[in-house]
């Protein structure tokens, strides 16, 4: 499919892409690894072409991989910083779209805090969008580096045992892998304490664990999230030292997986809240750097494959 369009105009979400998809990406993106390996990581594929990235909440990995794969594929590269733009005038999302729209764009990266705002945003321009996170929505980008990642140790993702632990009910990281890794035959277990999970949770199909150490007993991959400080209204944890005590991996709650699991977090980790230093930093387990390396790679597979439905021929 690498050398077909990509059947879809934006990258919402990970909901409604078919295992060939999701296969056709990463198959892309892992040429792009070998490419950002080598000294020469620049390509005309996207000579011409405009990509602004439009973040409406703080950004490290997301933002700046982007950037990168963008300049990587030859595009030029806007970073819009809302905070200084006219949204902090009071401009609406729409008439700020509106106002990209008009300059002509063929990919625009947008992170919001609502959820739902990127597909409404989608809707009202004529570029590719790429939703670059919305709210505890969809996160689809790191759902597709973190099967990246996974692929290229374990070397297939069906039949593997993942377990995705902490605020799930905030994270729009679970729910876009979540969707993934059910779609590529994956078991997900999904570990936390009740408060932190999604009410739906029974519709998921995942196996729900409140107790961490039954959780990871025998998983392949065990998943890290941040506590969503930013998305919590009222208390959902009775202090961090008892939710690191119950839920924060550390040595001892790692060795109930097996021998030879891997650890990943999405960033940014909160050291001591759900994750000890000890196990982040362990080079043998921890693939927290490799996942930051996949997302440029990820990125530049669904930059190419969104641009490629683009027409070359704009109407003005
Ligand atoms: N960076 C990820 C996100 O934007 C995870 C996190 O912030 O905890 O969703």
């Amino acid at each position: 499919m690498t050398d077909q369009r990509f059947p879809h105009r934006h990258l919402l979400g990970i909901q409604g892409l078919g295992p060939q998809e999701i296969t056709a990406i990463l198959d892309l993106a892992d040429g792009y690894v070998d490419q950002n390996r080598s000294i020469d990581k620049r390509k005309s594929l996207l000579r011409g072409r405009t990509l602004v990235n439009l973040f409406f909440e703080n950004s490290t990995r997301t933002r700046t991989s982007f950037e990168l794969a963008g300049k990587r594929l030859g595009a030029d590269v806007i970073n819009m910083q809302t905070q200084a733009s006219s949204v902090a005038k009071g401009e609406t999302l729409i008439d700020t779209a509106m106002t990209l729209n008009a300059m002509h764009l063929d990919a625009l990266v947008v992170r919001h805090p609502d959820s739902g705002a990127v597909k409404l945003l989608s809707e009202k321009v004529n570029c590719a969008v790429i939703n670059g996170g919305d709210g505890s929505h969809e996160h689809p980008t790191q759902a597709l580096l973190d099967a990246l990642t996974i692929r290229r140790h374990k070397g297939r993702l069906a039949g593997l045992t993942v377990a995705i632990c902490g605020d799930v009910v905030h994270s729009r990281v679970a729910r876009s892998n979540i969707y993934l890794l059910n779609t590529m035959g994956a078991q997900v277990r999904l570990i936390g304490p009740k408060t932190l999970m999604p009410t739906a949770v029974d519709r998921m199909g995942v196996d729900v664990y409140h107790d961490m150490r039954k959780g990871l007993d025998g998983v392949d991959v065990v998943m890290m999230l941040r506590i969503q400080n930013e998305r919590m209204k009222g208390n959902f944890i009775p202090s961090i030292r008892e939710y690191f005590h119950f839920f924060g991996l550390d040595r001892e709650k790692l060795a109930m997986a097996k021998p030879d699991a891997v650890i990943m977090h999405p960033g940014p980790m909160n050291r001591g809240v759900e994750i000890d230093s000890d196990v982040a930093d362990d080079v043998e387990r921890s693939l927290i750097r490799e996942q930051v390396e996949m997302g440029v790679a990820v990125r530049m597979a669904c930059l190419d494959l969104l641009t490629r439905n683009i027409p070359n021929q704009v109407a003005v």
